[in-house]
C-alpha cells in the first residue's frame, strides 16, 4: 500500500483500507450487542386519514453502541446482512416487535421490516409462526414490510413463502414502491395488502407537478386493485393536505409522529390528539 509512490493511491489505499476497518469493527460489535441488549425498538405510528386514527405502529430497529451512541439503521443493516448476522438480529426485531404489540389496545397492528435475506433460509414462516404462539398476537395483527428485491431473487421460492405467511392471516405490505425497477409487475405477481408510496415522492409534494401525477396514478391503481396505501415521510401540513386530495388513506411521517420507544401518547382519547 505504501510503495506505490506519490501518485494519489496510497491515500486512496489508505481510505480503502479505513472503511474496511471500520466495517470489519462494525461486524465484530455487531456480533456481540445481540447478547449484551443494545437493540431497542422505536415505533412510528400510521394514521387512518378517514377516521383519523392511528392504526398501526412500524417497528424500527435502533442500536444503541456503547461509545458511539445511536447507529442509524441505514449504516448497519448493510453490515449485518453482509454477515449473515441479519438473521438473529431479524428474528429477534420479529419476536420483540410481536412481544409489545401483544400489549397494545387490540386494534392496534405492528409492522416489522423484513430484509430479503430472511427468505433465504426458507424458515421465515416458522419463525413467525414461533413468535405469534410466543406471545399470543394475532397473525391478522402483524404486518410484514418487504421490498421489491424481495422477488426480484429467487422469485419462485419467495412468491411462495409469502403465500404461505398470507395463508397465516400476516399481512403484506411492499415498501418504498416506486423506487425500484419493476415495482408493478409485482403487484400483479403478488397480491400485497399495501403498498407504501417512497418518501421521495412525498418530499416533492405539494408543488411538483410530476410527484402529484405520480402519486394520484399510484392511488388510481390502488383503488382499482384493492390495495391499501400508506404515504411515508410526510412531514408538512401542505403535504398531507395534498396527499387528502388525492384521495391517500394512510400517512406516515414526522408531522404525525417520530419513531419512539414508548407509544403511550397515542392512547389518549381521538378528541385530544384532533388538530
Ligand atoms: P424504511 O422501512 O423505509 O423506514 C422509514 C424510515 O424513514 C425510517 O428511518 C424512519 O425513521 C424515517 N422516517 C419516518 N418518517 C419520516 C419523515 O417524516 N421524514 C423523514 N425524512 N424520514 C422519516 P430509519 O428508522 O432510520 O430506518 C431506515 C431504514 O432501515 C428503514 O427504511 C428500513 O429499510 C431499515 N430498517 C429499520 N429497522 C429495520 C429492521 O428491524 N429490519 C430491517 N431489515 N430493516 C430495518
Ligand atoms: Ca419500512
Ligand atoms: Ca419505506
Ligand atoms: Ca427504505
Amino acid at each position: 500500500v505504501k510503495s506505490e509512490g506519490r501518485n494519489g493511491w496510497c491515500f486512496y489505499h489508505a481510505e480503502m483500507d479505513a472503511v474496511v476497518q471500520q466495517r470489519l469493527e462494525m461486524e465484530h460489535e455487531l456480533r456481540s450487542a445481540l447478547a449484551d441488549q443494545q437493540f431497542e425498538l422505536h415505533f412510528q405510528p400510521l394514521l387512518n386519514l378517514d377516521s383519523g386514527e392511528v392504526v398501526s405502529f412500524e417497528a424500527l430497529l435502533r442500536w444503541k453502541h456503547p461509545h458511539r451512541g445511536m447507529v442509524s439503521p441505514g449504516e448497519f443493516i448493510p453490515v449485518a446482512e453482509d454477515s449473515g448476522l441479519i438473521g438473529p438480529i431479524g428474528d429477534w426485531v420479529l419476536r420483540e416487535a410481536c412481544r409489545q404489540a401483544a400489549q397494545w389496545p387490540s386494534p392496534w397492528r405492528v409492522a416489522v421490516n423484513i430484509s430479503p435475506l430472511q427468505f433465504r433460509h426458507g424458515s421465515l414462516p416458522r419463525l413467525v409462526k414461533e413468535a405469534l404462539k410466543a406471545t399470543g398476537l394475532d397473525p391478522r395483527r402483524l404486518e410484514l414490510e418487504i421490498t421489491e428485491s424481495v422477488l426480484l431473487a429467487d422469485e419462485k421460492h419467495n412468491l411462495k413463502v409469502l403465500n404461505t405467511l398470507r395463508d397465516m392471516g400476516v399481512r403484506i405490505a411492499m415498501d418504498d414502491f416506486g423506487t425500484g425497477y419493476s415495482s408493478l409487475s409485482y403487484l400483479r405477481a403478488f397480491p400485497f395488502d399495501k403498498i407504501k408510496i417512497d418518501q421521495s415522492f412525498v418530499r416533492d409534494l405539494p408543488h411538483d407537478q410530476n410527484a402529484l401525477s405520480i402519486i394520484r396514478a399510484i392511488t388510481d391503481m390502488a383503488e382499482a386493485l384493492g390495495v391499501h396505501i400508506t404515504a411515508e415521510g410526510v412531514e408538512t401540513e401542505a403535504q398531507m393536505d395534498a396527499l387528502k386530495a388525492m384521495n391517500c388513506r394512510e400517512a406516515q411521517g414526522y408531522l404525525i409522529g417520530r419513531p419512539a420507544a414508548a407509544i403511550e401518547a397515542y392512547a389518549e382519547p381521538k378528541a385530544a390528539r384532533a388538530r
